[in-house]
């Protein structure tokens, strides 16, 4: 594959955006190379300025589980386009998709609509802090809620990637109200509880935490902290950001049947468009201005063509029984076979799997934390992100992402992709 403009197109944008992206992990920091800018998307594939085409297993960080242009998004935001792109005032449709979303979603009464992942955590946790009365809040290692400053503390996804985890411009003072616990590991949880009784506003989690790879909650883990919120009067947030609408209509709270006190969404809620979501029971949500005193706005929140694109893609996932009965097929089929590919070509490796997110590690040892994670090996990571890219398979290119499955696969690309996994595995 050539990437002649893709290259020019980079050197441009480096000398008026920093780092030529708007978003850190966009440019292959990890993974060296030059970032491939792309053109166009349609169902499960990328094409990019130079013309070649990939079989896409990024799908925007998560939204596209339905595949790229997915039509009835594409009609609904083309058609309210006509109709004026923004008011600053109430609209019908987003009591629509607020009805919709609230009827889907275990456990929650009222949404309101932000415009980002990272706002609809940033609003939680002072949504949680303001309604408890109480400042800290406990976040776990590797766990990634956006950039705002309370989580920019071992953080994962690209500030891990890029090393500051913890980032300058954080005060002393924000980060000292964020404890940080051991993801799956309830006694780590309870030993904070107990040193700062009576003073923890929330656990904010990813209950199927997806920005350190893939990593399933242990058994017990996800109960065992309610238990302990309940039993503390803390409240358990879950950000839902990438597995909401994705691992079931209800997410991870009706996948594993555990209640969260507050939930955020992003991503697949707004079908590609920038959307960002928090939910919770009346009591909690009515603690919100207007009616409540935790104060929290956006000039473009609840846009009317982001709202469009949401409520298609939720329409459509709600309307069709079998959506994640396939994504689960298709992604235990790619984790059969790339598990193959790897074992017969002994290359050392974990998989781990939760309904369409999926992560394959370069490390022996059970991947459980972000510690466990970070053991993978990361050169060969890099051989494996650019041979796979030489094959015509884009996954994200960092190891500390999750791949996401799309409906849009066919088998035929997924036997393409362990194909590729096979070609590539040879050369590790
Ligand atoms: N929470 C989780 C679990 C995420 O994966 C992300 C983004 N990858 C965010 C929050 C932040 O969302 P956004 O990038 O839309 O601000």
């Amino acid at each position: 594959m050539q990437y002649k403009r893709s290259s020019a197109l980079f050197a441009q944008a480096e000398k008026v955006i920093p780092g030529g992206v708007n978003s850190p992990v966009r440019a292959f920091g990890a993974v060296g190379g030059t970032p491939i800018f792309i053109q166009k998307a349609q169902g499960p594939y990328l094409i990019d300025e130079d013309g070649n085409q990939y079989i896409d297993y990024i799908n925007s960080w998560g939204p596209m589980i339905l595949g790229h242009a997915f039509q009835p998004v594409v009609d609904a935001v083309v058609e309210k386009t006509k109709l004026g792109t923004s008011f600053g005032t109430p609209t019908e449709i987003e009591t629509k998709i607020a009805e919709l979303a609230v009827s889907m979603v275990p456990n929650i009464d009222k949404i309101r609509f932000v415009n980002s992942g990272t706002e609809a955590c940033m609003s939680a946790v002072r949504l949680a802090r303001g309604f408890s009365g109480k400042d800290k809040i406990i976040k776990f290692a590797g766990c990634y809620h956006g950039h705002s400053d309370s989580f920019l503390i071992q953080a994962g996804s690209g500030a891990v990637t890029f090393g500051s985890p913890n980032s300058p411009g954080v005060t002393k003072g924000t980060a000292k109200d964020t404890l940080l616990a051991r993801y799956n590991d309830l006694e780590n949880v309870k030993e904070l509880i107990q040193a700062n009784s009576n003073e923890i506003a929330c656990i904010i989690l990813e209950p199927v935490a997806g920005n350190m790879g893939c990593i399933p909650p242990k058994p017990n883990f996800l109960k065992g902290l309610r238990d302990l919120c309940s039993e503390n009067n803390i409240l358990l947030i879950f950000d839902e950001v990438m597995t909401g609408f994705r691992l079931s209509k209800g997410g991870v709270q009706q996948l594993y049947g555990i209640q969260a006190d507050i939930v955020c969404f992003g991503k697949v809620i707004g079908g590609g468009l920038p959307v960002g979501a928090f939910a919770a029971r009346e009591e909690i949500m009515n603690y919100l201005a207007p009616i409540g005193p935790v104060y929290q706005a956006g000039t473009l929140s609840g846009n009317p063509l982001a709202m469009a694109a949401g409520l298609a893609m939720l329409q459509a996932l709600n309307n069709d029984d079998e959506v994640y009965k396939r994504l689960e097929e298709k992604t235990a089929y790619l984790h059969k076979g790339i598990s193959k590919v790897l074992n017969d070509n002994h290359v050392v490796h974990t998989i781990n799997r939760v309904g369409s997110m999926i992560s394959v590690h370069f490390c022996e040892t059970e991947v459980k934390d972000f510690q466990s994670a970070a053991e993978g090996n990361n050169n060969t990571f890099k051989k494996f992100f650019h041979g796979m890219l030489e094959n015509g398979i884009y996954i994200a290119p960092s190891a500390f992402e999750t791949w996401f499955i799309t409906d849009a696969l066919t088998y035929d690309d997924l036997d393409k992709t362990i194909e590729a996994v096979g070609k590539v595995a040879k050369t590790l």
